[in-house]
């Protein structure tokens, strides 16, 4: 029988900073973010003070004078994210990216799990837990009641309905305060009320979604694993550039700036985009843009430049007061899906820039080699866990 497993790793921004601090090792360690204001992640030793997660560190410090709070540096945890995402690919080929430290598999002989545990732990250096059962919802559920360091195979019907009458209803991911209090009204409160509750009942209360994981608490798998990242149709980039401006050069730092992370995410996906839009917002609700047609569905970063340069030329004028800038992909082609033309510019050359820039910065991290009109912004880079990074983090900030 094929089983579905959830790997995750253990309190990942702590154990990540562990793995080049490793003097860290024992001690109450906190991650902060949000310009340091917050607890973003915290070690077992820092929760047994009672820090929890999201605290102001204010707060924190009260409850643990002598931890050690380091800054985030979501550069490095995406470098090691995708060593651990490697590993296990390499030896599971249906995994799929959940988020930052989470992943989903479908595994053949269960007993496998501790030896990817134990090998992630000496290769990569950070403790990882597993669950594994018959659908990808009991095996979440599973194992977070296995944390830290655990493994738990759950693939029996009365030890699944045993754990699952000990799990609160909103343990479930998908089910949070107003899905929760609906189910609580009739009675569901726990993971085996809900299992146990009538299918229509629940239907009728949480649509199809809710049904879904009904059948998944069930032990059915309705939920697949995706190996291949699913289609979008649009994918864009941008934000605040970081207080409202009307330098030129800082605009166009920006542009550079979004078109890099742009790229970064239709590389992630596989995608190329056919057209492109810039949308700037002037003032309280105002906005002006641009949209061009690509001449062939690229993802370069060169063409992708030239045709943002284009839009924001084309609505530039002195005086414009930007608070805010994003880019949008859309008519998005999956490689090997595209039409090639006899007059379509050839894909990245080897030799490119992009493609070393792209090389050196999946081995040390993100952004570590960037475009030079980005020196315009000067206050992104100020350090290299500066906040602009946080949206970039795929599925979760905080865990
Ligand atoms: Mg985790």
């Amino acid at each position: 029988m094929s089983l579905i497993a959830h790997l995750d790793a253990d309190c990942f921004y702590v154990s990540a900073e562990r793995v080049r601090h490793p003097g860290l090792k024992g001690k109450p360690v906190g991650v902060i973010g949000n310009q340091g204001a917050c607890v973003i992640a915290k070690s077992y030793e820092m929760r047994k003070t009672g820090v929890k997660t999201g605290e102001a560190i204010w707060e924190a410090l009260k409850k643990c004078p002598d931890g050690i709070y380091l800054k985030r540096d979501f550069r490095w945890y995406e470098a090691l994210s995708k060593r651990m995402l490697g590993m296990v690919r390499e030896r599971h080929p249906m995994t799929e990216y959940y988020s930052i430290d989470e992943f989903f598999f479908q595994i053949e002989k269960p007993e496998r799990a501790r030896d990817l545990q134990l090998l992630i732990l000496r290769d990569a250096g950070l403790p990882v837990t597993v669950g594994v059962a018959r659908s990808r919802t009991l095996a979440k559920l599973f194992s977070d009641t296995a944390k830290p360091f655990g493994v738990r195979v759950v693939t029996d019907v009365a030890t699944e309905r045993e754990l699952l009458a000990k799990l609160s209803v909103q343990e479930i991911s998908g089910i949070a305060d107003r899905s929760g209090k609906k189910l609580a009204e009739r009675g569901i409160n726990t993971c085996l009320d809900f299992a146990a509750a009538d299918r229509r009942l629940i239907r009728s209360l949480l649509t199809k979604t809710g049904e879904d994981l009904w059948w998944e608490l069930n032990g059915h798998k309705v939920q697949p694993i995706r190996p291949d990242r699913p289609q979008h149709q649009f994918i864009s980039r941008g934000g605040s550039i970081g207080g409202a401006s009307g330098d030129e050069n800082k605009i166009r730092g920006w542009l550079a700036r979004n078109t890099e992370r742009l790229v970064e995410e239709l590389d992630y996906h596989e995608v190329r985009p056919g057209r492109l839009t810039l949308a700037l917002s002037v003032k309280e609700g105002e906005s002006v843009g641009e949209d061009v047609r690509l001449e062939s569905h690229t993802r370069r970063f060169d063409l992708l430049m030239a045709a943002s340069a284009r839009m924001l030329d084309r609505v530039w004028r002195p005086g414009l007061i930007v608070s805010h800038m994003h880019l949008i992909a859309g008519d998005l082609r999956r490689d090997g899906f595209v039409q090639r033309s006899l007059f379509d510019p050839p894909d990245e050359p080897e030799s490119s820039l992009a493609v070393a820039k792209k090389e050196i910065n999946d081995k040390i991290g993100r952004f570590a080699v960037r475009s030079a009109a980005t020196l315009h912004i000067p206050e992104m880079y100020r350090d290299r866990s500066h906040e602009f990074d946080v949206c970039d983090i795929r599925g979760k900030i905080c865990f």
